[in-house]
């Protein structure tokens, strides 16, 4: 008898592309689309983005890789900013990106009338937290609403009944103490504006007390000896419950990250990739996605990912003390990036973090069950031996097990327990 394939979607994995590196790693890892910046109008001002010429250059690989590009003009624009977007805006459609991401409606009024063919995405800057906000979003023309982080599962279930607009959910990444990422802390102690992309993240500094007519008195505000980081948020993880959101409808998932590394980027899509294809295996074998329960193992890579703990956030409830770091910038982390293979027959490693022989390397390919090797020796490009190699240069590796069928693009990471 024939099986009858189940009615439920598998969302869309959407990665940050910082730069043509991580892009190219992104898709490596398995991203369905990327979303990247052009050098002006977009958050993220220190993130590395495109010029022109690389932005054409990224939407050509990532098209010939079947992969959507996603081009952020997310900052609330003031009058002056204005001026040379519409050029922008059809520089853009003329590169083939497949849609925009805008918060400001400003910006959105310009490209309805300017770009009418490109499809618009929301971003989450826009805080759309309710049924009403999304109808008004959808008569403008949005095709996709990147619902606010201060929603919860079940208020997204919610808004999927009542609305057949695409919905996006960030479900992994840094998360900001303020509303949707709107906020003024960093303007006011640096002088850099958040909200036109260029946040110096203060809400991870350490604070102090001082008592006005005693300046220069330093009273400490702690937590315990290490002071206190009142504002430092744990990082947004939804990994375990990605059943959850694919059984709520949602349309697109997101990860946050595009000032982050290489490293941090392609090993968190490469875990939520691996994640969505064995729940797919699982849905297909007749599992109802909200009966899935993803293994340990999942979550056991990803806790290897980045140093600031980990939150659900709003996800069930409104979130308490335990989704902040109150005591520490970040958490220490007992894996770091090592390198991205360059060519392999022999391995040629682009080098990270330094490496030396004897390290304990895992190397991360598409399973999610990483291959641990220890490094035995190691070249420079013009074969002289070296024992250690230093981040930013190339170094042929050897290792043991022989990495057997290690692809271009994949990342080795350091296991830095025991050493
Ligand atoms: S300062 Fe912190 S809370 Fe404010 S926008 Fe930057 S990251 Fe978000």
């Amino acid at each position: 008898m024939m099986k009858k394939t189940p009615d439920v979607h598998i969302p869309e994995l959407l990665a940050p592309a910082g730069n043509f590196d991580k892009l190219v790693t992104a898709i490596h890892y398995g991203a369905d689309a990327v979303y990247l910046g052009g050098e002006q109008y977009s958050l993220r001002a220190r993130a590395g983005n495109f010029s022109r010429a690389e932005m054409k250059k990224a939407v050509t690989y990532a098209h010939d890789h079947d992969v959507k590009v996603y081009a952020t003009v997310n900052i609330f624009a003031h009058n002056r900013d204005l001026e040379g977007l519409d050029d922008y805006l059809r520089f853009l459609q003329a590169t083939g990106v497949d849609a925009l991401i805008i918060a400001d409606p400003g910006i959105f009024h310009i490209a309805r009338k300017v770009v009418p063919d490109l499809p618009i995405h929301l971003s989450t800057q826009a805080n759309v937290t309710n049924f009403s906000a999304v109808e008004f979003w959808k008569k403008q023309g949005a095709k996709r609403l990147n619902l606010a982080r201060e929603l919860g599962l079940a208020e997204i279930h919610a808004i999927r009944q009542q609305s057949d607009v695409e919905l996006e959910i960030f479900i992994h990444g840094a998360l900001c103490i303020s509303y949707s990422g709107r906020c003024m802390l960093s303007n006011y102690f640096t002088g850099r504006d958040a909200n036109q992309g260029d946040c110096a993240h203060p809400c991870r500094y350490s604070y102090q007390l001082v008592e006005e007519k005693r300046p220069g008195q330093y009273f400490p505000v702690e937590e315990d000896s290490r002071g206190t980081y009142i504002f430092n948020s744990k990082d947004l993880c939804l990994l375990m419950r990605l059943p959850e959101l694919i059984a709520a409808g949602a349309d697109s998932l997101k990860i946050e990250g595009r000032m982050k590394s290489i490293g941090y980027v392609g090993g968190v899509v490469r875990v939520y990739r691996a994640a969505l294809d064995w729940i797919k295996i699982q849905i297909f074998s007749g599992t109802r996605p909200e009966k899935i329960l993803l293994p340990q193992s999942f979550s056991n890579e990803i806790n290897k990912i980045g140093t600031r703990s980990r939150t659900e956030n709003f996800f069930d409830a409104h979130p308490s003390n335990d989704g902040m770091l109150y005591d520490t910038i970040r958490t220490r982390q007992r894996y770091a990036p090592a390198g991205i293979i360059r060519a392999v027959e022999p391995l040629l490693v682009d080098v990270r973090n330094p490496i030396e022989c004897g390290d304990r390397l895992d190397y991360l390919g598409k399973a999610i069950e990483p291959r641990p090797c220890t490094v035995v020796a190691m070249k420079t490009q013009d074969g002289e031996p070296i024992r250690r190699a230093n981040p930013g240069t190339k170094i042929i590796l050897q290792t043991e097990p022989v990495l057997d069928g290690a692809t271009v693009h994949s990342l080795l990471r350091k296991n830095m327990e025991g050493l």
